[in-house]
């Protein structure tokens, strides 16, 4: 029946993935962020600095339409926010153990997003721009290797993903989700003022939310960042998927101290506080 929801372990730091003595950055992670265009840029910059944030050894930020960083208009933004990532084109991108793939993807057929569907065996964080394709892509039976993806749709994203699997309607959105877990063979992580991860072994973890200021524009491109940094370092998608929302909820609430008329925040100062939230219990 999917099981009653498990909280989560509080043990955050214990689980987060840290480097042994010889590591280098490879053996950390590499990660490729497929994500912003030209209407969406900031949705980059956030993935890539939470990511950058979160412990990865290395970002490599994928720019729209297979553009070198000369002539990209994300990319030097990207660089700004993130001095130690690369920008690479599609055609040139090489050793990425894992993505994160739609965030400010506005174009459905962007080849980032069928590169990271269609082709590529690394794991991948799926979001925003890219879900619908996941789910055209699950209709056609095209969608490559769906046990490593994690699909963080919010509730309106997962509605529209359920349309175009042609699944039956339901009240809770929580049985939706269960049913594109079921239809599609991936992990899904639905947003909203608490969080769920569903997994295809039938596990059902609540994820408490963060305070509800959390509720902004960008806050989504930060968790997707923080997800793909665990998935970069070996984190499984479901693992992956409950300590990201954990530590996206402690963040928002760091980041909105300070009592009910000076709480407010943006997606970017939860983004600076992600590191410190790794350290919390
Ligand atoms: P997105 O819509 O993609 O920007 O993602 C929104 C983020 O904000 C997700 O991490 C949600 O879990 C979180 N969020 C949305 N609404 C609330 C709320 N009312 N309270 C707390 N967190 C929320
Ligand atoms: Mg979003």
């Amino acid at each position: 029946d999917g099981g009653a929801p498990d909280l989560p372990g509080p043990h955050v730091a214990v689980r987060w993935p840290r480097p042994w003595r010889d590591a280098d950055k490879y053996a950390r992670g590499v990660l490729g962020v497929a994500a912003g265009d030209d209407r969406y840029p900031g949705a980059a910059v956030l993935a890539c600095s939470a990511a950058a944030a979160s412990g990865v050894g290395m970002v490599r930020y994928v720019p729209a339409d297979g553009r070198a960083a000369a002539v990209d208009p994300v990319g030097p933004l990207v660089l700004r926010a993130v001095p130690e990532l690369l920008v690479q084109p599609l055609a040139d991108v090489g050793r990425v153990q894992a993505w994160v793939v739609g965030p400010g993807v506005s174009e459905p057929d962007d080849p980032r997003v069928r590169h990271v569907l269609e082709e590529a065996d690394e794991p991948a964080v799926v979001d925003a721009g890219a879900l619908q394709a996941a789910a055209r892509l699950t209709r056609e039976g095209t969608l490559r290797r769906p046990d490593r993806l994690l699909l963080t749709p919010h509730r309106g994203e997962l509605e529209r993903v359920a349309g175009v699997l042609g699944l039956e309607r339901r009240e809770d959105a929580v049985d939706t989700a269960r049913d594109v877990v079921a239809r599609t063979g991936a992990v899904v992580l639905l947003k909203g003022a608490d969080t769920v991860v569903l997994t295809p072994e039938g596990r059902t973890t609540v994820v408490p939310g963060g305070p509800p200021w959390l509720a902004t524009a960008g806050a989504g491109d930060v968790l997707a960042g923080v997800a793909g940094a665990l998935l970069a370092a070996g984190t499984a998608p479901g693992r992956a998927a409950t300590l990201a929302a954990h530590v996206h909820a402690v963040a928002a609430h760091r980041a909105s101290r300070g009592g009910p008329l000076h709480a407010a925040l943006v997606a970017d100062e939860v983004r600076g506080v992600v590191a410190d939230a790794l350290g919390a219990r």
